[in-house]
């Protein structure tokens, strides 16, 4: 069942938010269609701060939880002091159709492997066009592995010995955070195809069609955080673990 008012209502959450920064700006970057409902793709941008950050949300339209925990941290009266050091763009609901419908695709496709193709998508390019010429230091990607019951994480760059090893003891400090609160990590040798290291993949291949990779081999973003949360286990559950990777990686990346 096709419901926009999902969208919208989730979209409006983030203009009541809007008033509690002093420079909070929503980008429309192109509309899409459904059943004659036109559903807007935005970007916004917040603050100006040294450290620039883009966190995306909702490509996949039944990874429910990351859209919703966006939305929270971003209304939260205590987020904007958090925020000062840096410049945020969100693209908070990449698949607005998908996610009014509660799947993965956007009907036909599934969006986060057409990035950089040259079939026309209109979701994907607009997202392209907006992003192309930007920089961002870091790029926090929000998802959830809907068949999964334990959690992974992965790191998109290519790092240097001595960067590679904080990231991956910071990684690590995260991942023991989410233990702590008696959450499953993953620890099977590979998942689809790549190696797993306690719940964290390094990705440094610029071939992929998804929106990670895609900004990384353009140098867009120097470095992608891609959390993916089981689907499997609580909702609530899994908006607090975005939550607290917001938390964590923001406050990390500032060091
Ligand atoms: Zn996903």
């Amino acid at each position: 069942m096709f419901e926009p008012g999902q969208c919208f209502s989730l979209l409006k959450r983030y203009e009541a938010a809007s008033r509690n920064y002093i420079s909070f700006h929503t980008h429309v970057l192109g509309t899409v269609v459904h059943e004659n409902t036109k559903c807007p793709v935005v970007a916004i941008s917040i603050g100006s701060g040294r450290k620039k950050i883009l966190i995306t949300t909702g490509i996949h339209g039944d990874e429910k939880a990351p859209p919703e925990a966006l939305a929270r941290f971003i209304g939260d009266p205590g987020t904007p002091k958090l925020l000062r050091d840096f410049s945020v763009t969100l693209l908070p609901l990449m698949n607005p159709i998908g996610f009014s419908k509660n799947i993965r695709k956007n009907g036909p496709i599934d969006l986060n492997r057409h990035f950089g193709c040259r079939k026309f998508h209109r979701e994907n390019s607009v997202i392209e066009n907006y992003m192309n010429g930007k920089s961002f230091d870091v790029m926090i990607s929000l998802h959830e592995d809907v068949d999964m019951k334990s959690f992974y994480m992965y790191e998109t760059g290519s790092f240097d010995a001595g960067k590679l090893r904080d990231i991956i003891a910071d990684d690590v400090e995260f991942i023991n955070a989410l233990r702590k609160k008696g959450v499953a990590i993953n620890h099977d040798k590979t998942i689809y195809g790549i190696l797993n290291r306690g719940g964290i993949k390094i990705v440094s291949s610029s071939k992929g069609r998804n929106l990670e990779q895609y900004l990384w081999s353009r140098e867009i973003v120097k470095r992608v955080v891609c959390i993916e949360t089981p689907g499997l286990i609580d909702f609530e559950k899994r908006v607090e673990l975005h939550l607290m990777a917001l938390r964590h990686f923001m406050k990390s990346f500032l060091y």
